[in-house]
C-alpha cells in the first residue's frame, strides 16, 4: 500500500512515522508513503503556492496549477479522462482487470469534508494506492476538488491550520488495518468501531475467546498488573480466567461506555438479543439512580 501525500510544509512528516507499529510497517515495506514537496512543481522565482481568493475576502488560497502538476507527476489525470481510460480498457478487454488508476483514491484533507471513520479506514486499506492533498489557508482551489479528488475528508469537526495533521491521522489508521501491520499482537476487528463477531473471519476456532468484536461500539476499559492501584482494584471477572464471564462483562462495559460517551454509535452497532437485554438494563439502572 503506497501513500503519496502533497503538502507545501514536507518537513512536518519528518519523523512522524518513525515510531512503533508505522515504523515497522516502513521497515517491512507493507506500507510507503511518498512526501511531494508542492513547490517543486511552481515555475516563478518564489515558488508561489497560493493566491488571493476570487470575489475578496481573508486568507489565501492554494493554486491549483502546482497541484495539478504534482498529481500528473505521479500518473494522476482528472478523473473524466480517468474513467474514459478505464472504459475504453473495459472494452478492448474480454475480463476487465482492475487498472493501476483504478486503485487509486485521490482525496482532499478539507474540514468540509465527509467524516473520516474506521469504516472508511477499513476500505481504503483495501486500496493500493492513497493519495492525500493537504490545503493550507484558506483550502485549496475548488477545481481542484471537483477535477480530481475522489473524495473530501475532514478528521473532525474542527479546523486544522493545515491538512498534513489529517493525512498523519489517514495513514496511521489505515495502515495498521492492512494485512500483516499488527502482526499477532492485536487485532482492528476487537478494537473500538470494529467489526461484529459475524465478520470475524481470524475466529481462534474451539479456543476460548474473551473478546467480541466490537461491532460498532467503542472498546471496554482495560487493565495491566498492579491488580491494586491508587485504591482501586482490577475487576474481580478479569482474574479468574472464565473467558465466557469476561467476555460477558466486556460486552456489558462496551455498552456502557458506548451509552455514556457515544450513544449516537448504538444506532448502527451490530447488537445480539444478549446485548439489547443488557443495554435495557443498564439504561434502567442509570434511569433509577436519577429518580
Ligand atoms: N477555510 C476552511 C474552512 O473553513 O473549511 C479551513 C481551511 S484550514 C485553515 C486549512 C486546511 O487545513 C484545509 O484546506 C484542510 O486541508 C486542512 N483542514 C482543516 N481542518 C481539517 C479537518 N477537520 N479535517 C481535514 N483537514 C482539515
Amino acid at each position: 500500500m503506497r501513500f503519496e501525500i502533497l503538502t507545501i510544509f514536507p518537513g512536518f512528516f519528518a519523523g512522524i512515522f518513525e515510531n512503533g507499529i508505522l515504523r515497522r510497517a516502513l521497515a517491512e515495506e507493507l506500507v510507503s508513503v511518498g512526501v511531494h514537496d508542492l513547490r517543486a512543481f511552481t515555475h516563478d522565482r518564489h515558488r508561489t503556492v497560493d493566491d488571493r481568493p476570487f470575489g475578496g475576502g481573508e486568507g489565501m488560497v492554494l493554486k491549483p496549477e502546482p497541484l495539478a502538476e504534482a498529481l500528473a507527476s505521479l500518473g494522476i489525470q482528472p478523473k473524466a479522462e480517468r474513467r474514459a481510460a478505464l472504459q475504453s480498457a473495459e472494452k478492448s478487454s474480454p475480463a476487465p482487470s482492475p487498472t493501476p488508476t483504478g486503485q487509486t483514491r485521490v482525496i482532499l484533507l478539507s474540514a468540509q469534508g465527509r467524516p473520516f471513520t474506521q469504516a472508511m479506514a477499513r476500505e481504503l486499506a483495501t486500496v493500493e494506492r492513497v493519495v492525500l492533498i493537504c490545503g493550507r489557508y484558506e483550502g485549496v482551489d475548488e477545481r481542484i476538488n471537483q477535477l480530481y479528488c475522489d473524495l473530501e475528508l475532514s478528521i473532525g469537526d474542527y479546523v486544522l491550520s493545515g491538512g498534513e495533521l489529517a493525512a498523519a491521522v489517514v495513514v496511521d489508521a489505515v495502515s495498521r488495518l492492512i494485512p500483516g501491520v499488527l502482526g499477532n499482537e492485536a487485532s482492528g476487528e476487537f478494537e473500538s468501531f470494529g467489526v461484529a463477531d459475524a465478520e470475524i473471519t481470524s475466529a481462534d476456532d474451539g479456543v476460548p475467546r474473551s473478546q467480541h468484536g466490537a461491532g460498532g461500539l467503542l472498546d471496554y476499559p482495560h487493565f495491566t498488573r498492579p491488580a491494586e492501584f491508587g485504591g482501586l482494584s482490577v475487576p474481580a471477572t478479569l482474574l479468574n480466567g472464565d473467558h465466557k464471564e469476561i467476555r460477558r462483562w466486556r460486552r456489558e462495559q462496551q455498552l456502557r461506555k458506548t451509552l455514556a460517551n457515544r450513544p449516537d454509535l448504538l444506532e448502527g452497532a451490530v447488537l445480539s438479543k444478549e446485548d439489547e437485554k443488557l443495554l435495557e438494563a443498564i439504561r434502567e439502572e442509570s434511569a433509577g439512580k436519577l429518580r
